[in-house]
């Protein structure tokens, strides 16, 4: 099929490289000409396992990017994958939706005039962005049928499909997903999407617009709230000196629970969580209904920076004019996703507290440098370590699992895990967040 990948973010740049990789023609658009340059270039816009390899071999010949829509409507299907942030209160910020689903339209009007377009030329587009229930009803289709001058669901098709991908692990979730949700307006823009996932060898959800549209956010209310109780429970076991982790181990056997997101710590960030749970609770409200518990789930998270930076205050006795080396600016390992990452509270307390930021990050320096302009960023956990006051460590990343002999270097040895991976030393003064 020929498709087109609308926003090459994360979802867009994985969702092209993988179709490419299915032997697809895949066209990118973004209006961020840096990024369709770079793509152009073979060189994916985010950092992913995986990802450049399937650049390098794909680029100029079944993957290619431009800047504007005029080709989209030469494809079968339009994968829209804009990004939809948090706006004022939490709600959805739906402008790049709202202008992709303009040009869309624009597209598919101009395609109309040029080629006379019959019965047999149904555009489908996807919607891939994570958007509230009713988005793509009440939103995108009057927009699209607007600026085409053509009906939904008798000129062109609209499905809501959802993406369930993690990041680190985005090329490996895309081709092995644990099911493929369709949402569709009707029968034939649902076949259409439905038959580019033929062999996937998982269970295929067919349903409505607003169901698929909910389902993503059930699904991420869930993980957020496995978490948000994981930590809960981990800051009981602190006050009761029980390791959560052996807690939550026993607890994941069961099958009805599953070990998955139970690991207490530093809580949950990135481009998803905190913005889904905020948008539904806004949605909700809305709608005249106050989700308690997933306010909850959010208070939780807010709570678990600043138990950190407690901790630490109440280990050094203040923290102006300290020197505090942060190991980990990633929302989470294997990325270099900076996006509500929870070393950005961390950070701004102790800032705002006097204290001194040294930070380093396998993959995210550079993220966190239009952050956190003022900040030192170091090449190596050695060099960030040394003559710190304390350290505190915010993401998983493998390779602080192997430090060792690099604390010697520090002026305190003082080590604060907000995600269990440092092997404690004898001669470090450990501490868990909720272990
Ligand atoms: P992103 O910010 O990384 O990428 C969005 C891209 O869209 C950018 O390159 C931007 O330049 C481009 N863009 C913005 N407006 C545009 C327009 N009008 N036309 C063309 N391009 C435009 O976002 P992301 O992380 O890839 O997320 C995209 C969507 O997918 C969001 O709704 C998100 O919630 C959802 N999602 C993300 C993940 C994830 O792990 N990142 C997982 C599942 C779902």
């Amino acid at each position: 099929m020929n498709i087109c990948i609308i926003g090459t973010g994360y979802v867009g740049s994985v969702t092209a490289a993988c179709l490419a990789e299915l032997g697809h023609g895949v066209l990118c658009i973004d209006v961020d000409a840096e990024k369709v340059d770079r793509v152009n270039a073979g060189i994916p816009p985010i950092h992913e396992a995986g990802l450049e390899e399937l650049f390098q071999k794909h680029i100029g010949k079944r993957l290619r990017a431009v800047a504007d829509y005029t080709p989209l409507a030469d494809s079968d299907i339009s994968f829209i994958c804009v990004g939809t942030p948090s706006a004022k209160d939490g709600e959805i910020d739906l402008s790049a939706i709202k202008a992709a689903s303009r040009d869309i339209g624009t597209s598919l009007r101009k395609e109309d005039r040029q080629r006379h377009s019959s019965s047999e030329n149904y555009h489908v587009i996807a919607v891939k962005s994570t958007v509230v229930p009713e988005t793509a009803r009440n939103v995108m289709v009057p927009i699209i049928e607007k600026y085409s001058q053509k009906k939904a669901g008798r000129d062109f098709g609209i499905v809501v499909n959802p993406e369930f991908l993690r990041e680190g692990r985005a090329v490996h979730d895309f081709t092995n997903p644990d099911r493929i949700v369709i949402g569709e307006l009707d029968k034939r823009s649902g076949e259409v999407v439905a038959q580019l996932y033929e062999g996937f060898g998982c269970p295929l959800i067919r349903t409505d617009l607003k169901t698929a549209e909910m389902i993503k956010y059930a699904s991420n209310a869930f993980l957020a709230t496995k978490i948000s109780f994981a930590n809960d429970i981990g800051n009981i076991c602190k006050e009761l000196g029980i390791d959560t982790y052996d807690v939550m181990h026993a607890v994941g056997l069961d099958r009805r629970i599953s070990p998955s997101f139970l690991r207490a710590g530093a809580g949950f960030g990135g481009s998803c969580f905190p913005k889904d749970v905020q948008a539904l609770i806004h949605k909700a409200e809305e709608l005249g209904y106050r989700p308690k518990l997933l306010r909850s789930v959010m208070d939780v998270n807010e709570g678990q920076p600043k138990r950190i930076v407690r901790m630490l205050e109440r280990k050094l006795g203040g923290l102006a004019g300290m020197k505090i080396a942060i190991l980990g600016l990633a929302f989470k390992n294997d990325t270099d996703d900076v996006r509500e990452s929870r070393a950005i509270p961390v950070i701004k307390m102790l800032t705002d507290k006097g204290a001194k930021v040294f930070a380093y990050d396998p993959a995210a320096n550079e993220n966190m440098h239009s952050v956190f302009p003022n900040i030192r960023y170091h090449s190596s956990a050695k060099d960030a370590l040394k003559d710190a006051d304390a350290c505190l460590v915010m993401t998983e990343w493998d390779e602080f699992k192997k430090l060792d002999g690099e604390f010697k270097v520090m002026k305190n040895r003082i080590v604060i895990d907000g995600r269990k991976v440092i092997t404690p030393r004898k001669d470090i003064d450990y501490e868990g967040l909720c272990w």
